[in-house]
């Protein structure tokens, strides 16, 4: 399998790049945000329950998102890989998810981090919030998330850096340059 992981703060563009990956690797797109805001619009337990902790700029527990994630994996092991987009966001979702992959005989290939700065983040979540509709895109909350963010799931870098596995991808620019930059490093990977 071909297991790609899209890393970075909130507003760095997880979402758009996850999207265009997978679509060009005939990859199944795991955005672990996207399906809790799914389960929230659909007012499940589980949505109760995060929404609790998205709309004050928290992440949901980990021993939720890691079931959450098992589950997913064991739906799709016939997919040709992952493009994992917000997840892991903590380094013990960071080890279950090497620990699951490993069980199924197979690893992350690569780590992408988008990076942009600080002021470039908070202008792209206010403008989102517009029109997104979104309860954590608003000043408060992306304040929240963005102090969780450094103290929880940066350190999540280094455990890939210390693996090789870490690319670092200049998240401002234009979506395709941004892109580029990220197959470049996926050809070299599946060339051999
Ligand atoms: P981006 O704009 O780059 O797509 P984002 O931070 O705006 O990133 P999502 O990835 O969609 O947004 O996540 C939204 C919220 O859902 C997070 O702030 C967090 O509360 C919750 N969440 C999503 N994934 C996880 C996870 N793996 N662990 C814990 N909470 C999560
Ligand atoms: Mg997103």
């Amino acid at each position: 399998m071909l297991n790609i992981v899209i890393f970075g703060a909130p507003g760095s563009g997880k979402g758009t790049q996850s999207e265009l990956t997978a679509k060009k690797y005939g990859l199944k797109h795991v955005s672990t945000g996207e399906l809790l805001r799914t389960e929230i619009k659909a007012g499940t337990e589980l949505g109760k329950i995060a929404d609790s902790f998205i709309s004050h700029g928290n992440l949901v527990p980990d021993e939720i998102m890691i079931e959450v994630l098992e589950d997913l994996i064991r739906k799709n092991l016939d997919q040709k890989g992952f493009v994992f987009d917000g997840f892991p966001r903590t380094l013990p979702q960071g080890k279950a998810l090497d620990l699951k992959l490993k069980k199924n005989g197979t690893d992350i290939s690569a780590v992408f981090s988008l990076e942009v700065d600080e002021e470039e983040l908070i202008d792209r979540l206010l403008k989102r919030g517009k029109i997104s509709g979104r309860s954590d895109d608003n000043r408060q909350t992306i304040e929240s998330r963005l102090d969780v963010y450094h103290q929880q799931t940066e350190p999540v870098k280094e455990y890939y850096a210390q693996q090789n596995k870490l690319t670092y991808i200049k998240g401002k620019g234009s979506i395709d340059d941004i892109f580029k930059s990220i197959e470049e490093v996926i050809d070299n990977l599946t060339d051999g």
